[in-house]
Formats: structure tokens, sequence, C-alpha cells
């Protein structure tokens, strides 16, 4: 929730304003309307001769657990460059980003991830300040007990499932498993 206006740094207050049908942060002095719509995640399940790159994550939320390459989108960026970029801070590889692997829609953290298959040059990694160690799991390696989010597991469950068949389903709110409370607003990952 915007409390202050970031225009001009007075209180805002939550309301409808006229000819809109949402609550919003209006500030008070400017009357400026904030509006707070979903964040966009992008990532990927990147793999080479059949191993998949996983990233053990150094920061919070979740430090410690197995995360694929994924974080919020920047400006400027399209889905893959932005794709491109985690690969790179996050496990330091280039990967060649290839077809959409799904969307998924989580309504309750307001965030929209897009999750690409991809494909490593090689083997070799060189994990950033985010990661603690960066590996190429074999399918039956995978520490299913030890992933940072659902999305992971969900990504790398689907990804195990159709292969490279090309389908792009919209995953609308999947499962009953939440996204740990701390994870959805500010972190970088
Ligand atoms: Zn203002």
């Amino acid at each position: 929730m915007i409390a202050f206006c970031p225009t001009c740094g007075a209180k805002c207050e939550q309301r409808v304003p006229d000819r809109d049908d949402h609550m919003r942060a209006v500030c008070t002095a400017c009357e400026r309307v904030h509006y707070e719509n979903p964040k966009i995640v992008v990532g990927s399940v990147a793999t080479y001769e059949g191993r998949v790159l996983l990233c053990k994550r150094a920061i919070e939320p979740r430090l410690g657990f197995w995360t694929m390459p994924a974080g919020f989108m920047e400006n400027g960026e399209t889905t893959a460059e932005g794709a491109r970029r985690e690969a790179r801070e996050e496990a330091g590889v280039e990967i060649e980003v290839g077809t959409l692997l799904g969307v998924y829609e989580l309504t309750h953290v307001r965030q929209v991830m897009l999750v690409y298959r991809a494909t490593l040059p090689g083997p070799e990694l060189n994990p950033g300040v985010e990661s603690l160690e960066a590996r190429l799991f074999e399918p039956s390696e995978i520490p299913w007990d030890e992933l940072a989010f659902p999305t992971v597991k969900w990504s790398l469950q689907y990804h195990a499932q159709v292969g490279s068949a090309e389908t792009y389903p919209v995953h609308s709110n999947p499962g009953d498993e939440r996204l740990p409370s701390s994870a959805p607003e500010g972190s970088s990952s």
C-alpha cells in the first residue's frame, strides 16, 4: 500500500477515484492517483545435456534453498532479456532463451511469472553474489525438498512432464501452496 505520495511526499488516502472501480492511493495534497499493478517475474528452466541449472540462494528470502534463475523484470528490457540477465547474475552463464514453458499467475502475491526453456553453452558456472552455489542437476538429483519457492517446483515438474513439447499454458493460482509470506514484495530474485 502506498502511504505517502511518491510525487510530493504528502499523505495518501485509500479511496475509489471518480470514474474508477478500484481502491487507489490518492494524494491528499496534489490529488495524484498512484496505481499499483502486478509485477512481472521472468525466469528459466535452463539445461545442459539434460541437466538443469539451479542456484542456491545467498540472499533472503529462502536463503540456502535452490531456485532456478528468476527475478523481477527491469524497465527497458524484454522478458527474454530479463531471463538472460537473471541467469548471468545468479549463475554467471549466458543462456540461450528458447520457447515459453508457461506463465504462472499468482494473484495473492500480485505477480505474473514467465518461465522460459533455455540452454547453456557449456557446463561452466560462475555464481554471482546472489548465489552460494550454482549446479547442474540430473533429473533424478533435483533437491525437491530444498526448493526455494513453489513456482520453482511447479516449473521443474512441468518441464519434466512436457519436455520440449511446445505448449504455453497459463497456470492461474496453481495448487494450494503459497509462497512464503516474506517472498513477494521487495525481493530482487
Ligand atoms: Zn502528492
